[in-house]
């Protein structure tokens, strides 16, 4: 009989792309997808440990998950409950301690081996923990079984960070930095693509970092040399797949754009003109603090260069608030570099206390309301750039792939090239089809638009003004 497997995914990107992978592992072992946590046997909380708040969630989940169990267990049936992600790896052992009704707590480079440990639990008296970095890696034996869910789809190309910013705990829980084989991610995305794909974003905690070895074998006439190919030369393989228009990748560390990566966003037309570039801070000094390993000024000459490469390219950061030590001039450097670079959108956060890193041991923590504060006044100014950027949208032509329904009948929603969420009212369009549009309109969340021509080139992308 088939079982019923909920994972509940919290956190990042590469999050989404692991609860996918540990969805087709255990298809192989007969649990079927359900999106009602009612109908499961197993439950998976995939979860994220950057911040307090994200951590905690988990713990409340949890007790909702145990009263369903409770149920369960009142109605003669049972629930299986595993923890995997950021916070089974950081407090792994922990965990059972304080929610011992846990039955599996999986480290993220230990999914692989969650099937077997779902079966040794039958065998066991208590919950089973694996948080180790296992030799073996996890994308050799996490074969990806499932179809890909829509016309988008993520690729996990390199994981974990050796940066150490000192407030992060990624360095810790997904450990050192490393690249899988460019062979390896060239596969699935062949894959994705002949499952009828055609937007594809290269996932990784630090993803242009990337280093992963160089096809072996004659590869295009060249004889293997042992060297690993960075991102640059990724991205200008992948673009030769046909059938693949748009190809994305996040998140990068200003440190590792380098001169060949640049250049891709000047010469390869499928890679979307869209960058999530953080940055943090604006102030020096603050950088400094974080570990960060840039100032303001090398982010803005970055900026500047990435600028020429492509004009029309528009860029996202993070944004912490609040480090220890920040001082009001600091906080000002922050919102003035906000102002040189007028981004497109941006993420912004309070700093969290992690425990373990360096930050949590520093001097001068700051007061919850002066980080409400400055909070406010920075998302303030993030929400009048985003405005502004899509408001200079309206009336330009672009090319949108369509992703979903609308909610009204015949309506589709789909995203631009520079992510812009783009509604089409009463068009007869599929799932997966590029289209060229008009915007028509701006709205708080996303744009309004009117087809101008179907299917597009899959490959054009350019922004341009519509006649
Ligand atoms: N690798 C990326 C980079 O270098 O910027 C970011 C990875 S992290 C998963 C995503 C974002 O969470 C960070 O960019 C940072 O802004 C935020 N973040 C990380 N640790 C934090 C903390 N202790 N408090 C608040 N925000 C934090
Ligand atoms: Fe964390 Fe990103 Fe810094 Fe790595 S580079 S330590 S993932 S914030």
């Amino acid at each position: 009989m088939t079982k019923k497997l909920f994972i509940k995914t919290y956190g990042c990107q590469m999050n989404v792309y692991d609860s996918e992978r540990m969805a087709g592992a255990l298809s192989a072992h007969g649990y079927a997808a359900t999106d009602q946590i009612e109908d499961a046997d197993l439950v998976v909380l995939n979860t994220c440990h950057i911040r307090e708040k994200a951590a905690e969630k988990v713990y409340s989940e949890l007790g909702r998950v145990r009263m369903l169990r409770d149920q369960r267990r009142a109605d003669g049936a049972d629930l299986t409950i595993a923890v995997a992600g950021c916070v089974a790896q950081a407090e792994g052992e922990a965990m059972l301690q304080r929610a011992p009704f846990i039955d599996v707590v999986v480290g993220p480079q230990a999914y692989h081996r969650l099937p077997e440990m779902l079966a040794r639990r039958g065998r066991a008296d208590r919950g089973l923990v694996d948080t180790d970095f296992p030799v073996e890696s996890k994308f050799d034996e996490l074969p990806r079984a499932l179809a890909p869910a829509g016309p988008s789809a993520f690729l996990t190309v390199q994981e974990g960070c050796d940066k150490f910013c000192t407030f992060c705990v990624v360095p810790y829980t997904r450990g050192a930095e490393s690249s899988r084989p460019v062979r390896a991610i060239l596969d699935e995305a062949r894959q994705l693509v002949s499952q009828g794909v055609c937007e594809i974003t290269l996932l990784g905690q630090n993803v242009n970092a990337f280093h992963g070895p160089a096809p072996d074998g004659a590869f295009h006439g060249e004889a293997p040399d042992g060297r690993t190919w960075g991102l640059g030369r990724l991205i200008r393989e992948l673009a030769e797949i046909d059938g693949l228009a748009r190809i994305r990748y996040t998140t990068s560390h200003p440190r590792d754009m380098d001169e060949e990566l640049i250049t891709a966003h000047r010469d390869v037309p499928q890679l979307m003109p869209f960058l999530h570039l953080p940055v943090q801070s604006g102030s020096d000094e603050m950088l400094r603090a974080m570990n960060r390993k840039h100032r303001a000024e090398d982010y803005l000459r970055l900026v500047e260069r990435l600028r020429q490469a492509r004009p029309d390219l528009a860029l996202s950061s993070d944004f912490i608030v609040g480090f220890p030590g920040e001082s009001d001039v600091d906080f000002q450097a922050t919102l003035r570099l906000v102002e040189q670079v007028r981004y497109a959108q941006a993420f912004s956060f309070k700093y969290s206390t992690r425990p373990g890193t360096p930050a949590s041991l520093m001097k001068k923590h700051i007061k919850e309301a002066v980080k409400a504060e400055r909070l406010a006044a920075l998302q303030d100014l993030l929400e009048r750039q985003r405005r502004t950027f899509d408001a200079a949208s309206v009336g330009l032509r672009m090319d949108v792939l369509i992703e979903r329904d609308g909610r009204d009948p015949g309506s589709k929603v789909g995203r631009s090239p520079w992510l812009q969420i783009v509604h089409l009212e009463g068009q007869e369009l599929a799932v997966g089809d590029l289209v060229t549009v008009e915007v028509t309109g701006s709205h708080p969340r996303s744009l309004a638009a009117r087809l101008v021509s179907s299917p597009a080139n899959p490959t054009s992308a350019k922004r341009g003004r519509a006649a």
